[in-house]
């Protein structure tokens, strides 16, 4: 296992600064851009603990095709259905008024599962990317998706000429633990050949993946996941802290420190990834447009730690 003693509060480096002053007004903003728009956050379903800072600096992180995901993951705190209502046919509009009215420079786009659909979601998620793209056309895109079932045919109609900045997927966990904290129906190569896919049918456009770091892991799993993802091209990459949104879901096993976070930034790098955020508070959509600066050799300061 990676690590530490596990506490039985969280250490000391979760400290979490509520918004005060601009950032309050900002917090304010966001939350009314979300509310009347009807729209759903990552943020919100998945109970981060970065919200107050990233609502607090104008970002949101927006999840489409519906507020609950066909997948029950052991270690995800939004809402399992089985058969969900249709994709809402004015997300797309909806999603593209909110980001303009926020003024945002980049944004993520999430989704949740749709295995009820043949495509996996594919077009809705294709639609509401080309909306925000027509009303919108300077906003950096970066889509956080599914493993569309290992659907490969959905995958190229979804990439195919994609106003995209990133494709990110996240394997969420190493190999050897996915059986537990994932759905039965996510595995980690079925993760891996879409990431691989999708980097060989738009080599223009960077791919992403995160890892959560706590669920018993050990750095040789992790060195092994790596070398999974860097034999699939994948160009970012965002280690973070997995807490558990509540009780009977997966157990916190450990926190590893600070300074862990730091050295595995440096072991991935030494792989081959072009750019990487590794941190206790590190969440795959934290502060993402300067990961992909650094990864360009840009700087956008945010003040997240980028090892690129
Ligand atoms: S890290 Fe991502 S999910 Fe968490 S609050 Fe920020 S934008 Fe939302």
């Amino acid at each position: 296992m990676l690590a530490n003693d596990k506490p039985n509060r969280l250490p000391d480096w979760f400290r979490v600064t509520l918004p005060s002053g601009d950032s309050m007004e900002r917090y304010k903003s966001t939350t009314a851009s979300v509310k009347e728009n009807q729209l759903h956050t990552v943020c919100e379903e998945a109970h981060c603990p970065n919200i107050h800072d990233c609502w607090g600096r104008g970002t949101a992180t927006f999840m489409v095709a519906g507020k609950a995901c066909t997948r029950g993951c052991r270690f995800c705190a939004v809402d399992t259905i089985r058969i969900p209502p249709p994709p809402e046919e004015d997300e797309p509009q909806k999603l593209a008024e909110a980001i303009q009215a926020m003024g945002l420079t980049y944004s993520v786009i999430t989704v949740v599962n749709r295995d009820d659909l043949e495509d996996g979601g594919a077009s809705h998620y294709r639609k509401c990317l080309d909306e925000v793209h027509k009303t919108v056309p300077h906003v950096g895109l970066e889509l956080l998706c599914s493993d569309l079932s290992g659907n490969l045919k959905a995958l190229e109609s979804l990439l195919n000429s994609a106003p995209l900045k990133v494709f990110a997927h996240n394997v969420e966990t190493v190999a050897r633990l996915t059986p537990r904290v994932r759905d039965p129906r996510a595995t980690f190569e079925q993760s891996i050949l879409i990431l691989k896919k999708a980097k060989e049918l738009r080599p223009d456009i960077m791919t992403k993946s995160s890892i959560m770091l706590g669920l018993g892991e050990t750095e040789e799993d992790l060195v092994e996941a790596f070398k999974a993802l860097r034999e699939a091209n994948v160009d970012l990459l965002t280690l973070g802290q997995y807490l558990a949104p509540g009780p009977g879901y997966h157990p916190v096993v450990s926190f590893p420190k600070p300074e862990t976070f730091d050295r595995l930034a440096h072991i991935a790098k030494e792989m081959g990834f072009k750019a990487i955020a590794s941190g206790p508070m590190v969440r795959s959509s934290y502060r993402a447009e300067s990961l992909v600066a650094a990864a360009k050799g840009e700087k956008i300061d945010t003040g997240l730690k980028v090892v690129a």
